[in-house]
């Protein structure tokens, strides 16, 4: 007697990294494809339709759609804003002179705030000399769709108060944070809240 029947089989097509909604962070994933197969004596023999698609975490294996795949990972965040952070520094500080201590110290102190810790002198002098400024705005702009306002606010600061580390705001870079601000997807009310309390960290603060 032949013994024939229908079995679906799962099969890994790749694997990645995703941001899993369950554990709350970067995980490895797997792609995987349920396929349905003729079977004989409980035998795959003929492969037939794909039943449909899921994506695994490795470390909750829990199964998600491919919609996961468009939250962005943490890493990726974190890399976008490092670039970010990067070239609007390099921005603030060439507008000046660019061996000016304050300045080149609170440059690298803001790309390490964006958890490049390794960020040094040589780093610095490296991007000042190489780093292609007109990207500035594209890096911003690449900011706006998964930063928080809270977020963007915090850049625009960050980078401004480099600016201010060589002692006031250059009408250069003034014009420069407005237009940051702008690409990265803040209100013009919101930008010009964020270069008035710049401006008023830029004055001379009363005695007492
Ligand atoms: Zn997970």
């Amino acid at each position: 007697m032949l013994i024939l029947g229908i079995r679906i089989r799962w099969r890994v097509l790749d694997q990645g990294t995703f941001f899993c909604p369950s554990c709350g962070g970067d995980r490895k994933y797997a792609h995987k494809q349920a396929k349905r197969w003729f079977t004989l004596f409980f035998v795959p023999l003929v492969p037939l339709n794909a039943v449909g698609d899921t994506y695994e975490c490795h470390s909750c294996h829990r199964t998600f759609n491919e919609r996961v795949l468009h939250t962005p990972t943490t890493s990726d965040l974190a890399s976008r804003l490092q670039w970010a952070m990067r070239l609007s520094v390099c921005s603030m500080v060439l507008d000046d002179d660019p061996h000016h201590q304050p300045s080149r110290q609170a440059a690298i102190a803001a790309v390490r705030s964006t958890g490049a810790t390794h960020y040094s002198e040589t780093h610095l002098d490296a991007d000042l000399r190489a780093i292609d400024l007109t990207q500035l705005s594209a890096a911003a702009e690449h900011l706006a769709d998964d930063f928080e306002p809270a977020g963007k606010e915090h850049y625009l600061l960050t980078s401004g108060r480099v600016a201010l580390a060589s002692g006031r705001l250059s009408p250069t870079n003034h014009a420069t944070l407005e237009q940051l601000g702008r690409s990265i997807g803040l209100t013009p009310a919101h930008v010009h809240g964020v270069l008035h309390q710049l401006i008023a960290e830029a004055a001379p603060h009363p005695l007492g």
